[in-house]
């Protein structure tokens, strides 16, 4: 719900193509390919971000389907096969954005990226401009895209653009029921989700406890302030969390190796159930 700023820029420097890397079982030569040819544009994340958040709120139905349209266009402009599918919720239909870069050897099987586009905020006033939860996502995701298309890859790549993510998972939800129903071969999801956050960034927060709000909301927003500056002291600066179920731990260690060796942040790598 932050406006864009350099440090979401700076942060995402080389994470999405770093991360991808385990998932996609390259090769070295092909690591070493990507290591040359592929450089994340910082201009290109914040140009994402700047797009989103002009949006000015990805909350309601018009504005989340009006942004995954805007980011379906950008996949078509990368020339990436895109398109748009559709759920019903609360007598409305919703749009989910995919695209998918086809493996050439297995491209049956599938790795997913995938990043909510709507945003949400506690003070609708201020509007829910949603720059880093999740307009970092989506500005990594499509960097992301842009990076490996030219790469030939053994395995699908299929982005999605989920919607309703912060009221019930509702776009993620439908898709997850059609890809049941259609057997698709998922062999990992990736999901890309506020990135760039700066913990010790506590404006809104104050204006929390300052508003006309409960006093059990106003405890609330006391102890994450407490909470987020604490962390930030003892916290390292560009700090990634890397996170994934039980099942998942090999993936995670791959993955938060990958981005220690090619960028310049720190990893915690977190194992729990919790993670869906
Ligand atoms: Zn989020």
């Amino acid at each position: 719900m932050y406006p864009a700023n350099k440090k979401i820029c700076l942060v995402m420097l080389l994470f999405s193509a770093v991360f991808l890397l385990p998932a996609l079982g390259l090769s070295e030569t092909l690591k070493e390919k990507l290591q040359t040819a592929s450089k994340v544009r910082v201009d290109n994340l914040r140009s994402t971000i700047v797009s989103l958040e002009q949006f000015k709120e990805r909350s309601s139905h018009a504005k989340q389907n009006q942004a995954v349209s805007w980011v379906n266009d950008e996949f078509k402009k990368m020339g990436i096969d895109s398109w748009i599918e559709t759920y019903e919720s609360n007598g409305r239909t919703w749009y989910n954005g995919f695209a998918r870069i086809k493996g050439q050897k297995k491209p049956s099987e599938m790795i997913m990226v995938i990043a909510h586009i709507d945003s949400i905020t506690n003070q609708p006033e201020l509007g829910a401009p949603g720059a880093d939860d999740n307009g970092s996502g989506i500005a990594a995701l499509l960097e992301c895209a842009r990076i490996i298309k030219g790469i030939p890859l053994e395995k699908s790549v299929q982005f999605c653009i989920f919607t309703n993510e912060e009221r019930g998972l509702k776009g993620s939800k439908a898709f997850v029921q059609k890809a049941k129903n259609e057997r698709l071969n998922i062999q990992a999801v990736i999901n890309i989700d506020a990135l760039g956050y700066d913990l010790k960034i506590t404006p809104i927060s104050w204006q929390y406890i300052r508003s006309n709000q409960s006093l059990k909301y106003k405890a609330r927003s006391a102890y994450r302030i407490t909470r987020n500056i604490l962390s930030g002291i003892t916290e390292r600066k560009n700090l990634l969390l890397v996170a994934g179920r039980p099942q998942d731990a090999s993936l995670v260690k791959i993955a938060a190796g990958n981005i220690r060796e090619f960028s310049e942040l720190s990893t915690r790598e977190v194992i729990t159930s919790d993670c869906g």
